[in-house]
Parts: structure tokens; sequence; C-alpha cells
């Protein structure tokens, strides 16, 4: 057998021998060990551990690495979307690739394979978010696959025009209906942004990933829409097809009031992706003691079956100030919030990262280090799948589609079992 690409030596499951990986045509075509195989190219693992291509199932580029040019003064979701709003007014077009350049090499560099982004669709910046995008899509193909999602930030009812620019941006070509449905002036105007979302994606034949019922908690009444959406979800028969980032209201509800509405998340196929770094940088901040985590009931979701799967959301403005589109950095993050740290637990946010973000924006179906799916993976440079997460290391080769897309000259060959290798 001739194959493109065959990796010798690579560790897929802790506790199984080393095995060989052959990829020819971007597929994985036999994986087990002692493959006997010619390649145009070989790599030879040496033992390090591999895991499936990471996903940002959530992750806003129009937006990023605006930390330096408007600093905000108090840091909270009102000022951010203030400030954000008057950058906003003045995007330009190489900037805003610039910069979301910056942030999808980053990713690349992490071993990130796939992004869903959300740009902003509104009267401030117009489409210039989708069309960049739209240029980085093409731009980017043999780097990473790129979703596009028409998000309207500023509300669809609240803000005037925005319904006809989401329909520009998905004949455009935007392959996902966002919505915002907590940026309107009432609860009923709420229910009717979700309404419209939904007639909009059955109209395209479009998934749905909207931000939603991000709030400390459910006292305003916008800021609890999971029962209205779950419920639109089976009505429209979008079992899923629906996908929501933050639902951090949900975690304030004590535990008799949560189980029934996460039983309405389960039997709706929704995907919560949880966005530790935003979510924990704004929430509870009119907390003056106990401060809140912010955070989804990561834990009470997971345990019920509904797919979470977590991402950057932002990078380095207003709404994150931190942040390098690191998966397993947000990882970390995420396991040490949503305390996850038992063995099952680690591996469950490992998961979080590849297969659940996999799901969570329809791209399951060829996902995974498995015979005849895409090659899309990330060897470690480190010797155990489990350390992904704590070592949080070097990504030594990065595999799309088969081909090699990353290289990270730094591997640890001395140092076997004690890795000492600084990123
Ligand atoms: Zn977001």
């Amino acid at each position: 057998m001739h194959v493109d690409l065959l990796i010798n030596n690579v560790c897929v499951r802790d506790e199984a021998p080393l095995v060989d990986i052959a990829i020819k045509g971007g597929r994985i075509v036999a994986l087990e060990p002692g493959i006997d195989a010619s390649a145009d190219e070989i790599i030879d693992a040496q033992g390090r551990a591999a895991i499936p291509g990471l996903i940002e199932a959530h992750l806003h580029l129009d937006k990023a690495l605006l930390h330096r040019r408007l600093p905000a003064r108090f840091g909270t979701l009102d000022e951010a979307i203030r400030v954000t709003g008057i950058l906003k007014s003045k995007q330009e077009r190489e900037d805003v690739l610039d910069r979301s350049r910056q942030v999808l090499d980053m990713a690349v560099k992490h071993g990130t394979v796939a992004v869903r982004a959300h740009p902003d669709v509104d009267l401030i910046q117009g489409l210039i978010g989708v069309e960049t995008l739209l240029a980085l899509k093409d731009e980017y193909n043999s780097l990473l696959d790129l979703q596009i999602v028409a998000f309207p930030q500023e509300g669809i009812l609240k803000s005037k025009g925005t319904y006809e620019l989401m329909i520009d941006a998905l004949r455009m070509g935007a392959d996902v209906v966002g919505g915002c449905p907590y940026n309107e002036l009432n609860w009923d105007d709420t229910k009717r942004h979700i309404d419209i979302v939904f007639e909009l994606a059955q109209r395209f034949d479009a998934p749905v990933d909207m931000h939603a019922d991000f709030a400390d908690d459910t006292a305003d009444q916008r800021f609890a829409a999971i029962s209205y959406i779950a419920q639109k979800t089976i009505e429209t028969g979008y079992q899923g097809r629906v996908s929501l980032g933050h639902v951090t209201s949900l975690g304030a509800l004590d535990a008799d009031t949560l189980a029934p509405v996460i039983e309405q998340i389960r039997l709706a196929g929704i995907s919560i992706v949880t966005l530790p770094a935003t979510d924990l940088y704004l929430g509870g901040r009119k907390d003056q003691q106990n401060q809140r985590r912010g955070l989804t009931p990561v834990k009470a979701l997971h345990s019920a079956g509904v797919n979470v799967a977590y991402s950057s959301n932002n990078v380095r403005n207003a709404f994150t100030p931190f942040g390098k589109a690191d998966m397993l950095l947000i990882g970390n993050l995420l396991a040490h919030v949503a305390q996850f740290g038992v063995p099952e637990h680690q591996q469950a946010i490992l998961d979080m990262g590849t297969h659940n973000a996999a799901r969570a924006i329809g791209l399951s179906h060829d996902y995974g280090i498995a015979v005849g799916k895409q090659a899309d993976l990330v060897i470690l440079d480190t010797f155990k799948v489990a350390d992904a997460l704590l070592d949080i290391p070097p990504r030594a080769w990065v595999i799309k589609r088969g081909r090699i897309t990353v290289v990270t000259q730094h591997h640890c060959e001395i140092h076997r079992h004690s890795c000492c290798c600084a990123q």
C-alpha cells in the first residue's frame, strides 16, 4: 500500500499499544500497529499522543484584538457592548481582515481545524464581518473549515433594518442563522426574535446558533428563553441543529427547577456551548460576596446527557481581555471552574473541545481518529492523551485533511516521561 502520509508510533488511547495511522486522499485509511506501507511523507511520533483536531465552535473574529483601541474602564457587559459598538462603527475591511487573520493563525498553530465564527450583522458595521469572513473562508480553506454565523448582536426588532441585513448575509453565503434574543426591549420581542431566527433558518435550511440567557440569573425573562427555544426547536423539527452560547442564567436555578429545563434541552437535542473566559470575566459583577462563577451548569448538563462544548468566544477585547485562541488553554480553565478534575471528567473536557464541538457545529459525521474519517488531527508534544490539559503542550504536528499544516520545532526528545518543554 502507498499512502500520502504515514504517522508511526502514535498514542491515541493511553491504555492501548501505540499505533500507526495511514492517510490517503485526506482520509484515515488504516489505524493499527505496524502498518506496512510506503508513503510520500512519514512522521515518527515516537510515542507522542494524538487527539482529533480541536474545534472553536464559537469565535468572534471581527471584534478580536480591539483591546488597546478603546480600553474598557469598568469591565461590564453593558460597557463591552457600548465600547465595542463605538469601534464597530469605524470598522475598515483591511483592519478587520488583519485582526481576523491574526486570530485564525493563532487557532491553526494551536491545533484548531474548524471554526464557527459569529460576525456581527447590524446597522453599525453592516456586513463587513460577513464579507471578510467569506474571503477568509477561501484563504484558509487548506488550514481549517470556517463556518459563518449571521449574528444580530444589536437585536433584530430593536434595530430596524437588521432583519434585511441578515437575509443579505444568508444570501451571500453565511452558513448559520445567529441570534441575540436577550438584546430586545421586552419578553414579547425576545420571543419574536427567536421566531424570526427559526423562520430564517427554515427558509435557508440553515442551522441555528444563538447567544442566549447570558445573565447571572433568570429575574428578567429575556434571559430565561431556553424553554421557549427548546419548544421552538421541537416544533420546527430542528433537533440536533441548534446550538446556544453562554446560557449562564441556568446556573442560578436550584436543582429541582433546573432538572426539567435540562430535560427539555436534552429532548430538543440542543448543544450548549459554554464560553468560560467571557462568562467568568463578565459574570457575577454585582455580587459583593460569594461572587458567582457565572457559568452554565456544565456538570448537570453533562451528567444529563446534553451535548456540551466550549470555545474561546472573544480574544482580547472588552468582552474578554485575554485569550490566544488556544482550545487547550480554555479547556484547562473550564476544567478548573466547572470542577472537572477526576480522570473521566478531564477526558470529558477534551471531548467538549473536540467531539462535542464537532457535533455542536454539525461536523460529527466525518470527525474523529478512526478509519474512514477525515484526517484532522493534532500530535501533541506529550506522551499521554490525558496530559493534554495538564501540559498544554506544543502542537508538534497539526494535520488538516491529511496535510501537515503546522510543525512546531520544539520536540521534547530527551525528557520523555517528564516533559520540561515550555510552549
Ligand atoms: Zn459570542
